[in-house]
């Protein structure tokens, strides 16, 4: 039974503790924010994802966690759709399902489940790694473990520490992204179960979902140029200002509200490439390993997926290095193809003119008329399986 350091109490983080500990093994985890941080949008729980939370005996809960939702609408900026995608679309297989979570109660799930078989340090990281000893910044102390899992995000300090600095694996995608939770108030237009997405020229883009009763989810997207650092939250909230001046629909009252968001979170689109996860006893995970970008769709579903095969992999072989070539089989085909864009993904997540504003539209509505849409649910069923329905 080994001695476990998990860095990062995310959804990798959380899901490796809890199949580790349960087994019995030493798990400590350090998680620099003070507590499990929340915000987010959702997560789907169509295909893997639902897999391996079903077999961590935890699929029940996050059922009983969905966001009830009735699709997409794309909105101009008086606030009218130009095209919808309800949830029925492609028999259920659309951009949004009525099988989705918020990432906050994912993170509780798996945290509450975890938390009864690890030692939990918040507030806490690693300042530095020799092999698989840790010095701790709370306290600065010293501690050895047999492994390291650095599961700490797409700017990790793990990865940092022990395969070298960020800028060797990162790729930028030329996007930024801003994102918090807005308390509803009494003058706030209603979802009514919604994802509202709005285009502005420029590659900019405003967005509302349904969170929690009372809350919604908002996202602001333009190009990435000139960004303030990470820490600088003043500055953060200037640019969005300045970039989103002009932009209609609910912007300015969006704008407003990022201002005193208490998650409030800020970041470029990344994707991260390495050819190896591991170095040594030290082994990344999820988005510090690979991060696929939120372009993709899949962080969290690669996130699961490599805790349980990290896990399972480490359980059966003694030898970690066994170990770890088994977990980077198994996990490089996956995230391989989930980092493969389609010429295009970026700029069609953000089109840049009028006309590619229209055209998205219209691409849209398209794509939902008979013919074409009984291709597209052809072409996608063999992916994605048909979720079961939930229980009621
Ligand atoms: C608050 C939050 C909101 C998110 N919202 C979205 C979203 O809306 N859409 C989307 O596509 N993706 C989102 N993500 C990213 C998404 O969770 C991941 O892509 C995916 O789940 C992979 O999980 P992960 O465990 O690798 O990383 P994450 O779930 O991101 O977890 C990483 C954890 O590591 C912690 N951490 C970071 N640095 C350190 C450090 N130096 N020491 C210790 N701990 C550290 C973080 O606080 C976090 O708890 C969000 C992540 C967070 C943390």
């Amino acid at each position: 039974m080994a001695r476990v350091l998990i860095v990062g109490a995310g959804i990798g983080g959380d899901s490796l503790a809890l199949l580790l500990g349960r087994a019995g093994w030493d798990v400590t985890v350090a998680e620099i924010a003070p507590s499990l941080r929340t915000g987010g949008q959702t997560v789907d729980l169509r295909g893997d994802s639902r897999d391996v939370l079903e077999r961590m005996g935890l699929l029940e809960t996050c059922l009983e966690r969905l966001v009830p939702q009735r699709g997409a609408a794309w909105i101009d900026a008086a606030g009218h759709p130009q095209a919808e995608m309800p949830v029925s679309a492609f028999d259920g297989q659309g951009l949004v399902s009525s099988h989705e979570l918020l990432r906050s109660d994912l993170s509780r799930i798996l945290n509450d489940a975890a938390a009864r078989h690890a030692t939990y340090r918040f507030a806490d990281t690693v300042t530095a790694l020799t092999g698989t000893r840790a010095t701790f910044r709370s306290d600065g102390a010293t501690e050895d473990f047999d492994l390291v899992v650095g599961a700490d995000g797409a700017h990790s300090r793990v990865r940092t520490l022990a395969f070298g600095p960020e800028a060797d694996y990162r790729k930028p995608l030329g996007l930024a992204h801003a994102w918090f939770t807005l308390v509803e108030q009494p003058t706030t237009p209603a979802l009514d179960g919604w994802f509202l997405i709005h285009h502005a020229p420029g590659s900019r883009v405003v967005e509302a979902r349904p969170g929690h009763p009372g809350e919604q989810e908002i996202g602001f997207t333009f190009p990435a140029a000139n960004l303030p650092p990470r820490s600088d939250r003043q500055a953060q909230l200037t640019l969005l200002d300045t970039v989103f001046t002009d932009v209609g629909w609910r912007t300015r009252e969006l704008l407003t509200a990022a201002r005193t968001a208490p998650d409030f979170a800020f970041d470029t689109y990344d994707q991260i490439l390495m050819p190896h996860w591991t170095h040594g006893n030290v082994a990344l995970l999820g988005d510090s390993a690979w991060c696929a970008s939120p372009l993709s769709g899949l962080g969290t579903a690669l996130a699961l997926q490599g805790a349980e095969s990290l896990a399972a992999a480490l359980l059966t072989h003694a030898d970690p290095a066994a170990a770890f070539a088994e977990y980077e089989s198994q996990m490089r085909p996956r995230v391989t193809t989930a980092q493969k864009m389609f010429p295009g993904r970026v700029k069609a997540a953000a089109p840049r003119t009028p006309l590619g504003i229209r055209t998205n539209a219209l691409v849209m509505r398209l794509v939902q008329t008979p013919p074409v849409a009984a291709a597209l649910t052809h072409l996608m069923r063999p992916e994605i399986p048909t979720p079961t329905p939930q229980p009621s």
